[in-house]
């Protein structure tokens, strides 16, 4: 399988059903939304932007709303759910999310047109996407990662999580695509204006990966069909794309991945497994 980094195929990913379409819509603590669709079945992995702007995201990158057929929550943090209810009503999306985090969002969903309560841990399927959930270490009620496959191409997500535990890395395995959480510079958190308190939230166990935590999990998921590494969450405070780039670099030098860093205004571009 090869993979294009492609905003030309743009308009011609739908419909033939053999290709996995990856775009990060927005990413970081003012919101996040990932689309990911094989021309059949289409879907967001949270939508924490308000729905007209994810829609006006959708649109910018010629993805049509209409086209999706559901919306899978990590957790309930605001980043995370923020247009979630909005958008599962207003295009009829099955919302997939656990009991703990449905509970945990309280009035923030609203109604939602359908609901499928996973567990994580335990796989299941959205139209021809095989989805599997695991835990990951966050400071909310039931947090989730996820994986993807579909014609035997598998993208891997994991934002929010203060360490990656030896689940997330045997899930994470093999994966064509990785989106991967690089949260913070230490040093700069350090330095940083946070008060002390959320500093200490922040590297705990419960809060969020460093650049440097990320190399050093890169370094365990590397291997040989790993062809992009999307870098996602990242501070606007206490880090820089930069400085993200150049700790996961060291580790896949020699590699022919592709590495990107996903942004809070822009998200990603369009990457199509062929
Ligand atoms: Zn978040
Ligand atoms: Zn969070």
């Amino acid at each position: 399988m090869t993979l294009k980094h492609s905003d030309e195929l743009k308009g011609t990913t739908e419909g033939d059903g053999s290709r996995l379409s990856v775009s990060v819509l927005a990413s970081g603590s003012r919101g996040n939304a990932t689309y990911i669709s094989d021309g059949r079945t289409a879907i967001l992995i949270d939508a924490g932007l308000s729905g007209v702007e994810i829609q006006r995201r959708m649109a910018r990158k010629g993805l049509d709303p209409n086209s999706l057929d559901a919306i899978l929550v990590t957790h309930e943090h605001a980043d995370h759910i923020h247009g979630v209810g909005v958008l599962s009503r207003r295009f009829g999306l099955t919302v997939y999310i656990n009991d703990g985090t449905r509970q945990a969002s309280g009035n923030a969903l609203g109604k939602l047109s359908g609901i499928f309560p996973f567990s994580c841990g335990c796989a299941f399927a959205i139209g021809s996407l095989a989805i599997h959930p695991f835990s990951i270490s966050h400071d909310a009620e039931d947090p989730a990662g996820f994986t993807i496959s579909c014609n035997g191409a598998k993208v891997g997500l994991a934002t929010d999580l203060g360490i990656a535990t030896g689940v997330v890395k045997a899930h994470l395995k093999a994966c064509d695509v990785l989106i991967l959480e690089a949260n913070h510079d230490p040093q700069m958190l350090i330095d940083g204006p946070y008060p002390w308190p959320l500093k200490q939230r922040i590297r705990g166990r419960s809060g969020h990966l460093s650049n440097d935590d990320t190399a050093l999990l890169l370094e365990v998921l590397q291997h040989d069909r790993l062809s992009h590494v999307i870098l996602a969450h990242l501070s606007e405070e206490n880090n820089t794309p930069e400085k993200a780039r150049q700790a996961v670099k060291t580790v896949l030098n020699g590699a022919r991945v592709k590495l990107h860093v996903a942004s809070q205004m822009d998200g990603s571009s369009i990457l199509t497994l062929r």
